[in-house]
């Protein structure tokens, strides 16, 4: 019986001069989303309202998992979606909505209508009484609250006429693509799929950069990161995903490095080459999934350490949470189960058994001079020999 299904956006609705902007990449973003599923749509502005009309046959539940991956949407509201065909058929029409939506009668409701198209010969003060009197002619049991309805019922009167009484959440944030794309370090674990969601939740489009070290890393290893890209990718559009083989470095570090400090040295050695990717690929920021204090390479002494090598700034949107809270986003975003597959990292590999947790940055490049002679070299091969693919849900 939905026609059509009206779309409420918050922060975008603020920004001005700007807002169509905001408004365009919503459109966009949500005829993305809604390019595999099963039906015909016609998505436009009208009057500071993003519609998603269905044109013929449609399936409902595909629709709405579709929109409430689309960052930017606070609410997805299935509407009725009529001509004006003057008031009685109006009031006929929301009587048949009521009846049909709320089998049960037995509750309060309220009429919120607002006339957005002026020379509607009702002002929306009439509309409430009217259509409210119609309801309770047909509902004895219904009665008016206006304080706290059960039902808000929202008539709009436009070009068209459209009524609706429920909201699907959205997941919040603005529209992919208003704020430009950063390259995120996505490794097999649950932190980093999150930190590029989060990121990406405020508008920012994602490319992404994964070190795999085979053949101590297997194949399946490589595939579950290419699988958490697509599933992130459901909310962040098309991933640029770049596959660095970074075994000959990490080899080299492993052999002439101090082992308490492989871990550091290897994290610095991976944001140099993702900065590399991040400005081939036009990106203005990294992105990882470090948090402090969760393990000995993110102490806050190891974060500098891992900082200091980079050039663009580095955006750790997961920095102040717990590793449940982590977690639960997760799994609510759908990446826990394969984040939690048991294949090896490159970085659990090599691992030191007392790994300092509080780098010395000077100490740390001390060590790294003992890579001088190969690493240039082995810096160039791995870049050279990316593999880059395009994930997409
Ligand atoms: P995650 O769950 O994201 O793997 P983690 O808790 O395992 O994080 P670390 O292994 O210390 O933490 O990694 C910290 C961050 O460094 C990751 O969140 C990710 O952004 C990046 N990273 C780690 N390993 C890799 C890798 N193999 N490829 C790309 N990025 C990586
Ligand atoms: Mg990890």
């Amino acid at each position: 019986m939905y026609k059509a299904f009206l779309i409420k956006y918050a922060e975008i609705g603020i920004k001005g001069k700007n807002r169509f902007l905001f408004e365009d990449a919503l459109v966009r973003q949500i005829r993305y989303a809604l390019r595999n599923v099963d039906g015909e749509f016609n998505v436009h502005k009208q009057q500071g309202r993003v519609f998603v009309e269905t044109l013929g046959d449609y399936d409902y539940d595909e629709t709405i998992e579709a929109l409430s991956h689309v960052f930017g949407i606070t609410g997805i509201c299935p509407a009725v979606m009529v001509e004006d065909q003057g008031f009685d058929q109006l009031a006929k029409d929301v009587v048949a909505y009521m009846n049909k939506i709320y089998p049960d009668k037995n509750l309060t409701f309220k009429v919120k209508a607002r006339r957005a198209r002026k020379n509607y010969p009702m002002d929306s003060m009439e509309l409430n009484a009217e259509l409210g009197g119609r309801i309770l002619d047909a509902f004895p049991e219904m009665k008016v609250d206006v304080h706290n309805p059960d039902v808000m019922l929202y008539v709009e009167i436009r070009e068209q006429i459209s009524f609706y009484s429920e909201e699907i959440p959205g997941p919040g944030g603005m529209p992919v693509g208003t704020n430009g794309s950063a390259m995120l370090l996505l490794s097999g674990g649950i932190d980093s799929p999150v930190a590029g969601y989060m990121v990406s939740k405020r508008g920012v489009s994602i490319d992404a950069t994964y070190f795999h070290a085979p053949p101590y890393t297997s194949e399946r290893a490589k595939q579950k990161v290419v699988d958490l890209a697509k599933e992130i990718s459901v909310y962040t559009g098309p991933i640029r995903l770049h596959i660095v083989n970074f075994t000959d470095i990490q080899l080299a570090i492993y052999e002439k490095c101090p082992h308490e400090e492989l871990t550091i040295i290897m994290r610095r050695y991976m944001m140099k080459i993702a900065e590399h990717f991040a400005k081939q690929d036009g990106c203005l920021g990294l992105v990882t999934g470090e948090s402090i204090g969760q393990v000995a390479s993110q102490t806050m002494q190891s974060l500098a350490a891992t900082n200091e090598v980079c050039t663009m700034p580095v955006y750790r949107p997961l920095i102040g949470f717990d590793k449940q809270e982590i977690v639960e986003v997760s799994e609510k975003i759908g990446t826990y189960e394969t984040s939690i597959l048991p294949y090896e990292d490159c970085c659990t590999i090599f691992v030191a058994k007392h790994p300092v947790t509080k780098p010395n940055i000077k100490v740390i490049k001390k060590s790294e001079e003992k890579l001088a002679e190969v690493i240039d070299d082995l810096m160039k091969e791995a870049i050279e020999s990316v593999e880059t693919i395009q994930v997409e849900a």
